[in-house]
């Protein structure tokens, strides 16, 4: 069976939590319900959160015995829960099919934001990323993406204001169902979180951030950039083979030209590899003129992926050298530090486990 523009079928059945407001509208119309029913249920599953269809009380029996027979509804469920001394709390959740996948969730003051991931494992091979290392499983589909935020939404019985995309897999890499996914967050008939709240992160597919600009989206772009030259991009990331930095800011005037949203480059700090006082300056001669902003993080390093964290001095002195050369920049506040798990290695240390039972 094939599925309505992403909602995709995991069994026979209809991912009926994959589908837009309109999308639903018009199945609900074709099984010879009213429009309105469409509404309702799709309050149901994007509002109030709920799990089962028996729960949807205003929907008429023989029509949620139907759903029950024809749909399903995403099951994201947390498998693990590590919470962090400063609040954050980093979830390892299992899906339908039996994949783990990693979701964090931060406190701020201004509001609670949770970071997803958008796909099983990843395919881009960056050598200090846990996520890569068994390769790409296969896409999320727009339900489980936005069942990341709901679960988390319903442990805590807290609002999610901000979500980021940047948990396990590279979100362009799954474009079409990243980017329903976001209009169906911020569109007013579901969780409703702003478009500005949203922030996608990219190793840099460039056809796909020149795609994305064309989408009109009012969401924060972050690339990570992680080397001030290709070589040394290269080494760290092997699509640096494929996309130079040159094509990729080229790609990024054009996505402020046309949605007037400012670029943030991520850029992990390793020792030794790529932070120092002329990796800084490069840094700062290569993104001199884009309005853009750099986000500097201390690496958490990975058991058998490369890289140690710097020193604070030196993590320290290279903002410094950012900020005499005018860029804005500041460095990412260790969240969770006493939990200790690098993106991926929740999921890493489950799938071991399995295979150890196995
Ligand atoms: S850093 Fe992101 S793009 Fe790179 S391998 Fe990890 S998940 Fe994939």
């Amino acid at each position: 069976l094939a599925g309505i523009n992403g909602g995709v079928v995991l069994t026979e059945k209809t991912d009926i939590q994959s589908l837009n407001w309109q999308e639903l509208t018009e199945y609900v119309q074709q099984t010879g319900q009213k429009a309105f029913r469409g509404r309702q249920l799709y309050q149901w599953m994007h509002k109030n959160l709920v799990q089962s269809f028996g729960k949807m009380a205003n929907l008429p029996k023989s029509f949620r015995e139907e759903l029950e027979k024809n749909c399903t509804l995403c099951r994201v469920q947390a498998a693990e829960r590590q919470v962090s001394s400063d609040g954050t709390g980093k979830y390892l959740m299992r899906l339908s099919d039996g994949n783990y996948i990693e979701s964090v969730l931060m406190k701020y003051k201004y509001g609670n934001s949770v970071c997803i991931s958008t796909q099983v494992g990843c395919r881009m091979g960056c050598r200090f990323c846990a996520s890569t290392v068994g390769g790409l499983v296969r896409n999320l589909t727009v339900s489980e993406m936005l069942g990341q935020i709901y679960e988390i939404q319903r442990i805590t019985g807290e609002r999610v204001s901000n979500v980021i995309l940047m948990g396990i897999g590279e979100p362009l890499d799954n474009y079409s169902n990243v980017v329903k996914m976001i209009r169906m967050l911020s569109d007013g008939h579901g969780l409703q979180i702003s478009q500005r709240n949203i922030t996608l992160s990219t190793c840099g597919l460039v056809g796909q951030i020149r795609r994305l600009a064309e989408e009109k989206l009012a969401i924060t772009l972050a690339i990570s950039l992680h080397a001030p030259n290709d070589t040394l991009r290269q080494e760290m990331m092997p699509i640096a083979k494929q996309y130079s930095i040159s094509e990729i800011l080229l790609a990024c005037q054009d996505y402020f030209k046309k949605t007037n949203r400012r670029i943030t480059f991520e850029y992990s700090l390793i020792e030794g590899k790529n932070d120092s006082g002329t990796d800084a300056r490069n840094l700062a001669t290569l993104l001199s003129g884009l309005n853009c902003h750099v986000n500097l993080i201390p690496l958490n390093p990975v058991k058998g992926r490369m890289g140690k964290r710097p020193q604070r001095s030196r993590i320290e002195a290279f903002q410094a050298i950012l900020e005499r050369n005018h860029i804005k920049v500041t460095i990412r506040r260790e969240m969770g530090s006493d939990i200790h798990a690098a993106c991926g290695q929740l999921r890493n240390n489950r799938e071991r486990d399995d295979l150890t039972l196995l």
